[in-house]
C-alpha cells in the first residue's frame, strides 16, 4: 500500500473519519435557529467509502456501554445511559410507559350508587387509583374468563353518609360537612381487600391504594355507594391506568463549549454568566469557564445573535442520555427500570428466535428444492436408461 493510498489530501489516514464527520456523527449540533443533524448516521456502511466501519461491534458496546446512577429513592431514579444509540434508549423509554404490567382497577360492579356522581365517573376514578401490589404473580385476565384469585384482585366499597348529631346540625348549620356529617367524603381508603381462596402469596403485604387519600366522591346524609371492584393486570399500551410511571424520560447529555477563551473575559465573561438561566457559566480568574453543563436546558440564549454565537457553541452528545423515572408509587422506580429491561430483553430474544426460524425456514425450503431436483434427476436417468434398454 502506497503513502498516496493511505493518507487522503486532508491528511485524515484512511480508516479514521475527518474531526468534523466524527463531530456530526457522535454530537448534536444546536444554532439559535436550528438543531444541526438531529437523525444521526446509523447505517452500518455510511462512511465504507472512508474505510471506517460504523456497523455495531457487540466487543465495543460492552466495553462502552454503562450505567451511572445520580439519584436513586423509592419514587425517583435518574441515571446516566452511556454508550447506546437513541433507538435503545427510546425503546427502553417507552417500554418503562407502556409495557411493564401493573394491576389497577378495570370493572367495577356497582350495587348502590345513591351519590350525584354517575356511575361511569366514580368507576373511571377507581380505575385511575395506583394499587400496592406485587404484579408478577399474577396472571393477565383475558375478557370473558372467570375472575379468581391467580388473575385478580377484589376491593370493597362501602359508605353511607348520615348525621353525626342530629341533635346539634341546625345549631351548626354552616359547620363544614367533615363537622356535621359521617363519611362526607369518600377516599381511595375505603377500599378494602378481599382475599379469595386461590390469591397467591404476597409476602404478607396486603394489597391497597398507594395513596389513601384520593377523593372518589362526595356524600350528603342519606346518599350512599355499595361498589366491588376487579384489579387485573395490564399495561401502559391498553390504558394508562397500568402505566407504572407518572413519566419516564430522558434528554441528550448537553455539552456546551466556549470556542473563543481569549475573548469572553472580564464584562463579557460577566455578561455571558448573567445571561444563563441555570448558570452554567462561572467566572474564574476573570474568564468565563463552562462549570455545569448537565444543567443547561438549551435555551439557546448564549448564542443569540451572531457575535455570542462566534463565542459559544452548543452541542449534545448523542450516545449519552440522562434519564429521569418516576414512579406512580406500585413499584420502586427502580424494579420499574429492570422490569423494563427485562421486557426489552424478551423482545431481543423474540426477534432472534423469529430470525433463527426464518433462516431455519428458508435452509429447509432450500433443501426441498435440492432434493427435488435430485429427484428429477433421478427419474430424468431412469428414463433415458429404459429409453436405451428398448
Ligand atoms: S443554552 Fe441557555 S441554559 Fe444552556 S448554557 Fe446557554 S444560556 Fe445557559
Amino acid at each position: 500500500m502506497t503513502d498516496m493510498e493511505t493518507v487522503r489530501p486532508n491528511q485524515t489516514p484512511r480508516g479514521v473519519l475527518p474531526d468534523a464527520m466524527e463531530r456530526a456523527r457522535t454530537h448534536v449540533g444546536v444554532t439559535y435557529k436550528k438543531i444541526v443533524n438531529p437523525q444521526g448516521t446509523y447505517n452500518a456502511r455510511a462512511y465504507r467509502s472512508l474505510g471506517v466501519d460504523n456497523s455495531l461491534d457487540m466487543s465495543d458496546f460492552m466495553k462502552t456501554c454503562k450505567v451511572v446512577i445520580t439519584l436513586l429513592n423509592k419514587d425517583d431514579c435518574q441515571f446516566d445511559l452511556i454508550g447506546v444509540d437513541a433507538p435503545i434508549a427510546n425503546a427502553l423509554r417507552r417500554i418503562m410507559l407502556s409495557e411493564v404490567p401493573t394491576m389497577a382497577i378495570e370493572k367495577v360492579f356497582i350495587h348502590d350508587n345513591t351519590s350525584v356522581m354517575h356511575d361511569e365517573m366514580i368507576a373511571h376514578r377507581l380505575g385511575l387509583i395506583p394499587l400496592l401490589v406485587d404484579p408478577r404473580p399474577f396472571q393477565p385476565w383475558k375478557e370473558g374468563e372467570a375472575f379468581n384469585g391467580r388473575n385478580s384482585l377484589r376491593f370493597k366499597l362501602k359508605a353511607s353518609c348520615s348525621l353525626l348529631n342530629p341533635r346539634t346540625a341546625n345549631a351548626n348549620a354552616h359547620a363544614p360537612p367533615e363537622v356535621l356529617y359521617r363519611n362526607s367524603s369518600i377516599f381511595s381508603g375505603s377500599l378494602t381487600y378481599v382475599k379469595e381462596a386461590d390469591s397467591p402469596l404476597l409476602d404478607g403485604v396486603t394489597p391497597r391504594p398507594v395513596h389513601d387519600n384520593l377523593l372518589l366522591a362526595k356524600l350528603r346524609p342519606g346518599q350512599s355507594i355499595n361498589m366491588e371492584c376487579v384489579a387485573t393486570k395490564g399495561i401502559g399500551k391498553e390504558h394508562a391506568k397500568w402505566s407504572p410511571v407518572g413519566t419516564a424520560f430522558y434528554r441528550m447529555l448537553p455539552e456546551v463549549t466556549i470556542k473563543q477563551p481569549d475573548l469572553v473575559k472580564g464584562p463579557e465573561a460577566h455578561k455571558l454568566s448573567e445571561l444563563c438561566p441555570q448558570k452554567v457559566f462561572d467566572i474564574e480568574e476573570g474568564a468565563a469557564v463552562v462549570a455545569r453543563p448537565r444543567d443547561c436546558t438549551m435555551c439557546r440564549e448564549c448564542v443569540r445573535g451572531s457575535e455570542r454565537a462566534e463565542k459559544v457553541k452548543l452541542e449534545r452528545k448523542r450516545n449519552h442520555f440522562l434519564f429521569e423515572v418516576e414512579s406512580t408509587g406500585q413499584m420502586p422506580a427502580k424494579s420499574v427500570v429492570l422490569e423494563a429491561l427485562g421486557v426489552l430483553i424478551q423482545k431481543c430474544n423474540d426477534v432472534e428466535k423469529a430470525l433463527d426460524d426464518a433462516v431455519r425456514r428458508r435452509l429447509g425450503e432450500g433443501e426441498d428444492e435440492v432434493m427435488e431436483a435430485q429427484e428429477q434427476n433421478e427419474n430424468a436417468e431412469q428414463g433415458e436408461a429404459v429409453q436405451m434398454e428398448e
